[in-house]
């Protein structure tokens, strides 16, 4: 875990801060945070609207589903395996964000691929484009699978895009997966108003984990 004293809510709650203060988060605040706290089970997030969030609204489930500490809103219990797929597929996941940030559902909604071409992606060590993960009923086993598949196929890649849906972004810790998002954003910004002036650029052959 990470170093210091700091509890995994009172991080998931800075990381839910920076987040808001950064200007990543669709109008309706949806979000669901998770950090892992042992081998089988994550502290998450109980109700589904960053403004609702205080110290008492996450739960410790286990990868399965089971609570084991705290309630779970019926419709969160359906994204603990989304967040399950990712800390079984990626063993240095520490945090789990997903959110529906706006240029990057753009994406998302556009079925493409996040290309890496933003020098401050690769500052914080993504080496690969963001795949996108087919849209599939939500809490289906199709889309767990979905997405630890995505997840195990793309090791140069600390995020996804859910088909039709958002982002699922992650990192060695919630702060470390909450800057990430930020400059993931900003990077799917850019993307966009690059096209205004003939398309973003690839970086040079040999920069990225898959050429
Ligand atoms: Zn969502």
């Amino acid at each position: 875990m990470t170093a210091g004293t700091s509890r995994p809510v009172d991080e998931l709650l800075t990381a839910t801060e920076v987040l808001v203060g950064a200007g990543v988060m669709s109008p309706t605040g949806h979000i669901n945070a998770s950090a892992r706290t042992g081998d089988d089970r994550m502290l998450l997030t109980s109700l589904g609207l960053v403004q609702e969030l205080t110290p008492e609204t996450f739960a410790t489930v286990t990868f399965d589903g089971e609570v084991v500490d705290g309630q779970l809103d019926a419709s969160t219990g359906e994204i603990v395996g989304m967040h399950a797929a990712v800390y079984r597929s990626r063993a240095a996941t520490q945090s789990v964000l997903h959110t529906h940030s706006p240029h990057l559902t753009a994406f998302a909604l556009a079925n493409q691929p996040l290309a890496c071409r933003y020098e401050a992606l690769l500052r914080r060590g993504q080496r690969s484009a963001v795949p996108v993960v087919p849209w599939a009923p939500r809490g289906s086993a199709a889309f767990t699978e979905g997405v630890g598949r995505a997840v195990e196929r793309h090791a140069a890649s600390w995020a996804v895009l859910l088909g039709n849906h958002g982002v699922l972004v992650f990192g060695s810790s919630p702060m470390a997966a909450a800057k990430f998002l930020v400059t993931l954003e900003e990077a799917a910004a850019a993307e966009l108003r690059a096209l205004a002036l003939g398309g973003a650029r690839d970086l040079p052959p040999g920069t990225l984990a898959d050429g």
